[in-house]
C-alpha cells in the first residue's frame, strides 16, 4: 500500500489524503481517516459522483456503517476506531452496485459540498449567475440542484475565493522572501498601488524573472516576444510576458508579470526590469528583434 503514515508493526496503511480522491474517492480495505468528518465528506463526493444515495446505519465511537439507500442493495462501507493508531480505518467494503438505480435528484447534495466540488470551476467563470451554474451542474455533475442551493453554492464558494485572494497578498512579502533566498539572483519586483483600501496596502503588479531563464535567453535567437493576456479572477488584472524562440524554434519563457491591466504604464514598468536583466543597453538593442501585438502600451519603446 501507498501513502503510508507508518504506523503499526510493519503494516503502511493507505491515507485518505489526495485532493483527487476527495472529489471522487474510492474505498478500499484499510483506507484510513483522520476522523468521522472526512470520511461523511467522503461518502457524500462519492454519492454525488455516483449519483447513488447512501444511509449510514451505525454511527457510533467506534464505528460507522454506510449502506445503499436501496434496500436490496448490497454495497456497504464500514469505518472502524482503532484505538492504538487514534484514527479511523475501513474495515469492510463491498464496492458493487446492483438492484439501484442512478439518480440525479440526490438528497445527499447540500451547498456546502457543492461549493467546495465546484470552487474550482467557479473561480475561472465568476460571472456565472445561479441558473446558469444550475445547468452547469446539470450537464457536467448530473444532478439536480434547487435554485436555493445553488444560490448558496455560489455564495459560498465566491466568499471563500474573496478571502484567498486576500490571504494570498498577506503572504506576498513572505513570497517574496522566499524566492530571494532560494533564488538569489533572481529578479522579483512587487509594486502596491498608491491608492489604499481602508489604510491597508493594495497589490498592483510583480515581475519575475528566474536566473535560469535569463541564463538560457544568452543561447537563445535574438527575438523578444511581447504579449499580454487577461487573467480569470476575481481581482481581474493582466499577465504581460516576454518570450523567446529557442534553438529548437520553440517558445522560451523569460520574464512575466502580473499587472492591474495592459497600459503604457504597466508596459514601461515591465520593460525597466526586462531591459536590466537582459542588459540591453543602447549599444545592442538594434541586434534584437522586438515582437508585439501593439496593443495597449505593448509597443512601448525599449
Ligand atoms: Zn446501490
Amino acid at each position: 500500500m501507498v501513502g503510508s503514515d507508518g504506523e503499526g508493526i510493519g503494516i503502511k496503511w493507505q491515507k485518505f489524503l489526495k485532493e483527487s480522491e476527495r472529489t471522487c474517492p474510492k474505498f478500499e480495505l484499510g483506507l484510513t481517516f483522520e476522523d468521522k468528518g472526512e470520511f461523511s465528506e467522503a461518502i457524500t463526493n462519492y454519492a454525488i459522483k455516483e449519483g447513488k444515495e447512501m444511509k449510514y446505519h451505525k454511527n457510533d465511537k467506534v464505528r460507522c456503517v454506510v449502506k445503499c439507500k436501496h434496500e436490496s442493495c448490497p454495497w456497504q462501507v464500514t469505518l472502524r476506531f482503532n484505538k492504538d493508531d487514534k484514527c479511523w480505518r475501513v474495515s469492510v467494503v463491498k464496492d458493487k452496485h446492483d438492484g439501484c438505480v442512478r439518480t440525479q435528484n440526490n438528497s445527499m447534495v447540500n451547498s456546502s459540498i457543492v461549493a467546495k466540488r465546484w470552487k474550482q470551476q467557479i473561480r475561472g467563470n465568476l460571472e456565472w449567475k445561479t441558473n446558469s451554474f444550475l445547468e452547469k451542474v446539470l450537464t457536467d455533475g448530473h444532478y439536480i440542484l434547487s435554485k436555493k442551493q445553488a444560490w448558496r453554492a455560489l455564495v459560498k464558494a465566491k466568499g471563500e475565493i474573496k478571502h484567498e485572494a486576500e490571504d494570498y497578498f498577506n503572504k506576498i512579502w513572505n513570497y517574496v522572501l522566499e524566492i530571494k533566498r532560494t533564488n538569489p539572483n533572481c529578479t522579483c519586483e512587487v509594486k502596491v498601488s498608491d491608492l489604499k483600501e481602508n489604510r491597508k496596502e493594495r497589490f498592483l503588479r510583480m515581475y519575475i524573472c528566474w536566473e535560469a531563464t535569463r541564463e538560457g535567453f544568452k543561447h537563445c535567437r535574438k527575438i523578444i516576444d511581447l504579449d499580454g493576456c487577461h487573467l480569470k479572477c476575481k481581482t481581474g488584472g493582466q499577465l504581460l510576458t516576454a518570450v523567446g524562440i529557442d534553438a529548437n524554434e520553440s517558445l522560451f519563457p523569460i520574464a512575466y508579470a502580473v499587472v492591474e491591466g495592459e497600459n503604457k504604464d504597466s508596459w514601461t514598468w515591465f520593460l525597466q526590469f526586462l531591459k536590466k536583466d537582459l542588459k540591453l543597453g543602447p549599444l545592442v538593442q538594434s541586434e534584437y528583434t522586438l515582437m508585439s501585438d501593439k496593443q495597449k502600451g505593448s509597443h512601448t519603446s525599449l
